[in-house]
């Protein structure tokens, strides 16, 4: 396979300006305030809070090249392999969708049946756009000072840390270190021929080729979001599931999700696991499995991330990890971030047990810096963080699932208010919408505080910030009844909800 995404990087940026930016990034050495291992999402947002707070503050970023080879520049998973690319992606299929039903609004430009796709025009804009990202990062550290070294960092001891670059080694003493290495996706090497032939996530948005028909191994976020996108973009895309689809969800919006896929063309296998892969002579992938077999252009594997922590010096040094995850072990003296060893933290992906997600790991790097280097004492607060699922049938969701509400507070307990509704959106031209659903949980006795809020539907992401907001400030359930309506708008539809699960009452909504 060639990926190029390391090509393409190099050949963006003027080379001589980009010397001048390294030469300028790579001027320091000696003594910090605050070294950060890790120039993602979180490493990033605590370093220039440090910075921001007058601190000397060195980052150290590097990208180990995926299995087949692709890299990337400064950022982390987000800008680079996740959330950006991804969701530009995700906005290319909603275009596509709109182009194809773009006739029943009168447009006559496009012929519904006359649409095609250039794989390699969106990957080279999404990559472009990625390119000018790492470049405003990069402008941001040298705008606040912090020494941007493109280097491994190694923990010597709690005061050390060793810069790694080919055979060049230096080494810093930092007060504070923190720790944001974030995750890497997982291959499924004990699967013959996987390794070999496969991708991950981290090759998909930099692929110069057109993936064509695709097997997408995995259930769960990046599994369903990166099917859901393959699908969109006219590729024949399959997706294998070993179990449930999105675990930890509430499985009846995961089961709508699912089901949303399967009817806008995705293919779903359902309790099967790959066993074998081989190439065929004309370049394709065969791929086995229980008791079938089929021939795929790609083959992407999406079954979870690891942390890289081997080398990096902090298990030698006495800081605990989970045995399970191998990630870093937080909650020491009453504080999330901080590890088993003194001055040492643990931000984002990396830290074990709490949300993988960017807007945590940039919280909690912000709350953290402050805490070191001012006058807070905030604490990151885990709870209550929304996410959307960006399939194709956005689902988003804040607060408990059905089942661990019913699981907390038992069945007498709560109340579930619920309601299919058709968005206006997809009235012209006529849309599936059997699976735009809401649901929210609320403890039945007053003052009924709600527990969870559950949506599927178009911009579903956008709607439950605001929810969110209301959750955190505990929202009552008479609240949400008596909040007058923006119409028409799909985040209506939660305002409006009167129908309990427990009536049995049909809950799909019509008209006004
Ligand atoms: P990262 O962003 O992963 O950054 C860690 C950095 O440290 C990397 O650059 C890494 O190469 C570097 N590094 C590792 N080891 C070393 C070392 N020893 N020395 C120096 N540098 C090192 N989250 C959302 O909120 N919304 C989304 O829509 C979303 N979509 C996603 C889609 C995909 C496909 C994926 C994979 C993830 C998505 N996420 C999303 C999750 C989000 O990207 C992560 O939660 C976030 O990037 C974590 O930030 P971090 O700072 O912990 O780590
Ligand atoms: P997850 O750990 O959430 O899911 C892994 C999936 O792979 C599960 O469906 C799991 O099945 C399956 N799996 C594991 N091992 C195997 C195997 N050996 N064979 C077949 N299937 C297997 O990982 P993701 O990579 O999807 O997501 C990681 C994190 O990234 C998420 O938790 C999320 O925080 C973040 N993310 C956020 C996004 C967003 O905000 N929109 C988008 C993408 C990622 P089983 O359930 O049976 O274990």
């Amino acid at each position: 396979m060639r990926y190029r995404g390391g090509l393409l990087y190099k050949t963006v940026w003027p080379s001589a300006f980009t010397r001048r930016l390294e030469s300028r990034c790579y001027s320091s050495g000696g003594k910090y305030d605050l070294v950060v291992i890790g120039g993602g999402s979180g490493g990033l947002a605590c370093a220039k809070e440090a910075a921001d707070l007058g601190k000397k503050v060195a980052v150290l970023d590097y990208v180990d090249p995926s299995t087949q080879g692709t890299q990337w520049g400064l950022g982390g998973t987000c800008v680079n392999v996740g959330c950006i690319p991804k969701k530009l992606m995700h906005q290319s299929c909603i275009v596509g969708h709109h182009l194809r039903g773009s006739q029943a609004y009168g447009w006559n430009s496009v012929k519904a049946d006359n649409t095609s796709h250039d794989w390699s025009v969106l990957v080279e804009n999404v990559g472009n756009y990625i390119k000018s990202l790492n470049f405003g990062h990069r402008a941001a550290l040298i705008d606040k000072n912090v020494d941007y070294i493109k280097a491994k960092g190694r923990l010597l001891n709690s005061h050390t840390v060793m810069t790694v670059k080919g055979k060049q080694r230096e080494t810093l003493h930092a007060d504070n270190i923190v720790i944001a290495t974030g995750k890497r996706p997982r291959m499924l090497h004990e699967v013959e021929g996987m390794s070999e032939h496969a991708i991950t996530s981290d090759d998909l948005f930099w692929m110069t080729k057109k993936p064509g028909k695709t097997l997408v191994v995995g259930g769960s976020y990046v599994a369903l979001e990166c099917a859901g996108i393959l699908t969109g973009l006219g590729y024949d895309t399959s997706v294998m599931l070993r179990s449930i689809p999105l675990r930890g969800f509430d499985q009846q919006m995961a089961r709508l999700v699912l089901e949303h896929m399967s009817i806008n063309g995705t293919t779903v296998i359902e309790q099967a696991t790959p066993q074998h892969v081989s190439r065929k002579a004309d370049g394709r992938l065969c791929v086995s499995w229980q008791d079938a077999e089929d021939v795929y252009d790609t083959i992407l594997v999406a079954v979870g991330r690891e942390s890289r922590l081997v080398d990096t010096g902090v298990e030698e040094l006495g800081v605990q990890l989970d045995n399970r995850s191998g990630c870093i072990l937080g909650g020491f003296e009453g504080e999330a971030e901080r590890t088993s060893v003194n001055n040492i933290y643990a931000i984002g992906d990396v830290l074990h047990g709490q949300p993988e997600l960017t807007p945590v790991a940039v919280k909690a790097g912000k709350l953290l810096a402050r805490r070191l280097f001012s006058a807070s004492s905030l604490q990151m607060d885990y709870n209550l963080v929304p996410t959307t699922v960006f399939t194709p049938m956005e689902y988003s969701c804040v607060g408990l699932t059905e089942e661990d509400a019913l699981a907390h507070h038992g069945t007498e307990a709560i109340e579930v208010h619920h309601a299919y509704y058709k968005p206006l959106e997809y009235a012209l031209p006529e849309m599936s919408h059997q699976q735009c659903y809401i649901k929210v949980i609320s403890m039945r006795k007053a003052p009924r505080l709600v527990l969870g809020i559950h949506h599927t539907g178009p911009n579903s992401g956008e709607i439950m910030q605001g929810f969110a907001v209301a959750l955190r400030m505990g929202l009552t359930l008479s609240t949400l009844q008596s909040t007058i309506g923006i119409h028409p708008t799909t985040a209506e539809e939660l305002v409006k909800l009167q129908i309990t699960k427990r009536s049995g009452i049909d809950p799909h909504v019509t008209g006004c």
